[in-house]
């Protein structure tokens, strides 16, 4: 690694030569020359080549872009692209046939003045991205400029840079921050952030030269791209370069959750959850004999064998937990009907009475989730955000729905999922850096073949590190935190208060209650004021309480007396689930060479501490009591508290491998199955094709589904004329069908829907091959998710051809059977607009039509109360088919 850095810091030796030549050439030729470099490089065959040769060229003339603009505004000989931004931003305004570029622009609405030349360092980091390394650069070094140097380059070839990071505030941030330099350039640049996958702005992101964005957005995007029904609704084009900010959160912290989207089974048909929720509250509560065992850490629970006897006995089911996985039972498809519903059913009731349970011992208000405008918010651990449209798999959301006691929504399983790593594998390059990259340098190295490294900081790093303080009780220690807090107050800095959950932070607030100090409260309830606080957060002696929302990315910049006065004071009320995290909190202090410090507070009553084993633990309490006093900052102690954080972190890790282990299974299947589906999508002929390929194996009538199709096509155009006739304006036209396993709904665009009927048939093929093809898919993925064992792996291409034949089955009975849903009225209302094709909508599919939302058919009914009055129990008979 060495030499190659020596060959990297060479590099930047030209480019500093290249600069400073610079300093002469005018606006309008630096833009020439860029559009000279871009040509040569759109040529070339060997892209990766290319911008090699041109990387000390282009560097250099971004740095002088960034020198330019600190120095003020920039003026340039108008062109076309100068006068259409100077419609949209606020930072290019045209005077006669100049352009003015300005040096102030808003940046998530607080006004910013670039001030930023690219240092020494900034400029080998930026050679380390382009060459796809992890690089460590420590927090504050401004890796938001360095970003700009590897994606103005690989943007020159049009193929698309993804610039990440892990929340939509840092991504709007640092695009709003950076665009000037690109667009000065007639480089295209947006965030999808801003955006709902609806949008078509969100698309149009997506084909430009450099697209930011959040990691879960990009990993969603491509996941819903692959349940859509019509190719226009696919947003990603193409995997070329991405650059990932905080990488070690994105691809270590969050690599232990699945990217998954729901859309499978229905869970929760009547009430059973509520009907339940009694009795699993009535066996948490009893005493004696313990009825269910758990662990939060590892957030599992279950009945004992007492506990499922009791449930069985309350719940008049006896026998309800004989059979606990359907795949144990290598005989089922043998039992008659009545016997494999029975059985279909205790799982079903299996499942509700744990989901409950987990509801009510695992998760907690505040902790895991917040209520905010009567939803269930899934909290985010590592980014303390809420993550708006997750829901909990399984029916675990519905279970903490009706233990909130808030308005139980639908709740659907799984039928999309990618692991990140199996996701970044599609790109061609990624590359990416943080503060926090050298102690996950060999999972890194492992898992995504990167290779990593660190770089020197600009300045020298004067922030003060205390040692961890620890207290015998939490009172203690909050006590000695508030201590803290008021004394740095009194003495001008500005302290940010670090909290481990919302439901922390507001303890923390509470505590302030006493004091008549003003502070600011940023968790995921406060979020929306996210970049108000952040600007006040480093003015002269501002307390601000957070969770991990400001833990990540955040830039506190110091006022000046607050710099005379020591700098920002970061104050951890908790140790976190990982020194990484830990470190990125310090971070927040001592950037760019500022004065700064930071202390974390523990105490033995700390959750930490359940990370230790057993004799572990006794030693620390015996240990402990050889101090009489409160605090026992010792380090015969304090290695207990390093030993916790390195179990957790341990733990995850085996998390992680379990996931990854999990989707490399999925993996080639789904690289089979998204190939087969996206012929499918965008070649009209392809469902087509299928459809008359099983018609002759199965030799069927083809005559008679010609027929039905037929019939099916008339039907719709006398709905459509009748719509037409109402003087409804219609640009598509949602048709419910209905067959033998449950209705679906296809949707027709009506400007094609009067060329005929060539038109309808082959969309009608379409989307009945697309939809069956997901279904089945979705079958085939919870399989494996769940438990495999090795026998049951070397089965699985044997299962996936056994899939598509069932594929084929279906989609053949569908052609012979669906039935128009309807029968067509007169239509009075007003039809409703097509539904929005946000995520949650974007998982309905047929069944899952929304139930709330008007029919269709146009009556004016909504969809339950009408042509989708048998949807749930359509859904109830398929489960238990
Ligand atoms: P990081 O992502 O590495 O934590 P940021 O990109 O948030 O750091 O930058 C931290 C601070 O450093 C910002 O306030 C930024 O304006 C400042 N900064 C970064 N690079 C420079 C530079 N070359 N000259 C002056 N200030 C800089
Ligand atoms: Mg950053």
């Amino acid at each position: 690694m060495n030499d190659t850095l020596d060959k990297y810091k060479e590099l930047v030796k030209l480019i500093n030569v290249e600069y400073n030549e610079l300093s002469n050439v005018s606006n309008d030729e630096l833009r020439a020359k860029i559009s000279y470099i871009e040509q040569c490089i759109v040529v070339c065959d060997n892209k990766q080549k290319a911008l090699d040769n041109y990387l000390v060229q282009v560097y250099a003339i971004v740095k002088e872009t960034a020198r330019r603009f600190s120095e003020g505004n920039i003026i340039v000989t108008a062109n076309s692209n100068d006068r259409s931004l100077a419609n949209h931003y606020d930072f290019v305004e045209i005077d006669g046939d100049k352009a003015i570029y300005r040096n102030s622009w808003d940046v998530c609405g607080v006004s910013m003045n670039w001030n930023m030349v690219h240092y020494d360092e900034q400029l080998l980091g930026g050679i380390l991205l382009h060459y796809g390394y992890a690089t460590e650069m420590a927090t504050g070094e401004g890796k938001t400029l360095v970003a700009t140097l590897p994606v103005f380059l690989n943007a020159l070839t049009h193929n698309g840079v993804h610039l990440m990071t892990v929340n939509d505030y840092l991504s709007k941030r640092d695009f709003e921050t950076t665009r000037p330099i690109y667009m000065f350039y007639g480089l295209t640049a947006d965030c999808i952030e801003y955006y709902s996958r609806s949008d078509d702005k969100r698309k149009k992101a997506y084909e430009l030269d450099i697209t930011f964005g959040t990691n879960s957005r990009f990993t969603f995007d491509y996941l819903l791209d692959h349940i859509v029904i019509s190719p226009e609704e696919c947003v990603q084009q193409s995997h070329n370069y991405a650059i990932i900010d905080e990488l070690d959160s994105i691809l270590i912290d969050e690599a232990d959750t699945p990217h998954i989207i729901g859309g499978g089974n229905y869970y929760n048909e009547g009430d059973i959850y509520k009907e339940n929720y009694p009795i699993v509250k009535e066996l948490v509560e009893s005493k004696g004999i313990p009825l269910f065992t758990s662990d939060k850490l590892k957030k599992s629970a279950d009945f004992t064998e007492e506990g499922e006897r009791w449930l069985s006995v309350k719940k008049n089911m006896p026998g309800l937990f004989v059979v606990k996985r359907l795949y144990e039972l290598s005989d089922f498809d043998q039992l008659d009907t009545d016997k494999q519903n029975e059985i279909r059913e205790r799982l079903f009731v299996q499942n509700v009475l744990r989901q409950l349970l987990n509801a009510l011992v695992l998760y907690e208000c505040d902790e895991d989730y917040i209520v905010e405008d009567g939803k269930i918010k899934i909290i985010d651990h590592h980014t303390g955000r809420a993550k708006e449209s997750n829901r909990w798999e399984h029916g675990l959301h519905t279970a903490i729905e009706v233990k909130e006691g808030v308005k139980v929504r639908d709740d659907f399983d799984s039928m999309a999922v990618i692991s990140l790593k199996n996701y970044f594998r599609l790109y061609n390059k990624i590359a990416g850096m943080s503060g926090t990259i050298m102690p996950v340098q060999e999972e890194l190295q492992s898992v995504y073949n990167l290779r990593c490294t660190s770089l020197p900081t600009h300045k020298p790093l004067i922030r003060e590190d205390f040692p961890l303080r620890i207290f015998k009780t939490a009172a203690d220690k909050d006590k000695a935190i508030m201590d803290s807090i008021i004394e740095n107050h009194h003495k001008g800095r500005p302290t940010l208060v670090g909290c481990i959950s919302v439901k922390r932070s507001e303890e923390i607030c509470n505590m302030f209650d006493e004091y008549a100090i003003v502070y600011n409260k940023l968790n995921a309830k406060t979020v929306k004021d996210e970049a108000m606080f952040v600007a006040k957060a480093g003015l002269g002696n501002a307390v601000t309480i957070s969770t991990s929302i400001a833990g990540r990315g955040t830039d506190i910049k110091p006022s000046q007396d607050a710099i005379d006065n020591g700098g920002l004071m970061i104050i951890g009320t908790d140790l976190f689930e990982s020194v990484r995290v830990d470190r990125q909190l310090k971070g927040r202090s001592g950037r760019q060479g500022n004065p700064g410090s930071s202390v974390f507070f523990t105490s033995l009553d700390d959750s930490i501490l359940k990370n230790l084993n057993d004799e572990d633990m006794r030693m620390l309490i015996e240990k402990s009591y050889c101090y009489p006093e409160s605090e026992i900052s010792y380090d015969d102690i304090r290695c207990y508290f390093e030993k916790a954080q390195a179990n957790r972190e341990e733990s995850l890790k085996d998390n992680r491998k379990e996931t990854a282990r999990k989707d490399d299974i999925v993996d080639p299947y789904r690289r089979k199955f998204y190939h087969q589906r996206n012929a499918v999508l965008f070649n009209s002929d392809a469902a087509e094709e299928i459809v008359d390929v099983i018609i002759q194996r199965n030799n069927a009538s083809e005559e008679l589904i010609d027929k039905n199709l037929h019939s099916f096509y008339l039907k719709t155009k006398e709905l459509l004329i009748r719509s037409e006739r109402n003087n409804i304006n219609r640009t598509s036209i949602d048709v419910p069908f209905s067959d033998n396993m449950h209705p679906f709904v296809i949707s027709l665009k009506v400007q094609l829907l009067k060329t005929g009927f060539e038109y309808f048939s082959k969309e009608f093929k379409r989307q009945i091959v697309l939809q069956i093809y997901d279904k089945e898919w979705k079958v085939f993925v919870q399989y494996i998710m769940g438990n495999l064992d090795k026998k049951e792996i070397g089965l699985l291409a044997e299962k996936y051809n056994m899939m598509m034949k069932e594929v084929h089955s279906k989609i053949l009975r569908r052609l012979k059977n669906a039935t128009i849903l309807f029968e067509i009225r007169d239509v009075v209302t007003e039809q409703p607009d097509k539904p929005d094709n946000n995520p949650k909508e974007m998982n309905r599919s047929n069944a899952d039509m929304d139930l709330e939302a008007p029919c269709p058919c146009g009556s004016g009914k909504k969809f339950c109360e009408c042509h989708g009055s048998n949807t749930r129990r359509n859904n109830r008979d398929r489960r238990r088919r």
